[in-house]
């Protein structure tokens, strides 16, 4: 990690998530992130506490090997895997090339993951779940009629004046529809400025993932379709 003007500037290593020099544990809410992103995010959460919105992390910053390990056990089947529609389906009776698409309809390739940057936050409101409810982070949730509308509203009106917004609004056919993922712009926008596909080959190479071969083989088509197409931050 590199300083340029007292921002913190990645390198592969952190861009991938097999570093942890740019991300500061938050015991205050169980969640890790840049540094340049507590401020911001604690400072839009106690807005939203005042408009009686508990804005809380459902996840932070995400390592390499977690995203490895949460892609292994889809990939053995031993987490479920769903199309694009929610349906769940048998990845072991998919080829390698198919199963690698199935897995990629709602988890990022590891070391492809916003959530390395420590910039991302998924995020809900635990005051507005039913007793017993668990989070299910679909879409659903957040919209009308939904137990999170009212933060998905209140999110819609304010949450640029701390430089957050959601980079997967619109569906091109990469990754799914996400109304929960924030994004931190400022400090995303240099994080994915500086992310090569090459720094992403050499993760995924070294790093015990299963299905590499099809994996390394689709990832030029993978970068370009669930890396580099999300929405922009506005004007
Ligand atoms: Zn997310």
């Amino acid at each position: 990690m590199g300083l340029l003007m007292g921002r913190c500037i990645l390198g592969p290593l952190e861009l991938t998530g097999r570093s942890r020099t740019h991300v500061i544990d938050n015991k205050d809410i169980s969640c890790v992130l840049h540094r340049d992103v507590v401020r911001p995010f604690m400072a839009m959460r106690r807005a939203a506490a005042r408009a009686g919105i508990s804005l809380d992390p459902a996840s932070g910053f995400r390592d390499f090997a977690t995203q490895v390990r949460i892609w292994n056990d889809k990939w053995t089947g031993q987490r479920v895997v769903h199309d694009r529609r929610g349906c769940a389906l048998d990845v072991l009776a998919l080829r390698p090339a198919a199963r690698v698409a199935a897995i990629l309809n709602w988890s990022a390739p590891p070391g492809g993951s916003r959530h390395h940057w420590g910039t991302e936050i998924d995020v809900y409101d635990r005051s507005a779940l039913k007793p017993g409810a668990r989070l299910q982070l679909v879409p659903a949730e957040y919209r009308t009629g939904g137990p999170f509308a009212e933060l998905t509203a209140w999110l819609d009106d304010n949450m640029d004046r701390w430089g957050f917004y959601r980079p997967y609004v619109t569906d091109r056919g990469g990754v799914a529809p996400e109304p929960w993922h924030l994004s931190h712009a400022p400090t995303a926008r240099d994080a994915s400025k500086r992310l090569r596909i090459g720094a992403i080959r050499a993760a995924i190479a070294d790093g015990g993932v299963l299905g590499r071969e099809a994996l390394l083989k689709a990832l030029p088509t993978i970068y370009a379709r669930y890396v580099r197409a999300v929405d922009r931050p506005p004007k």
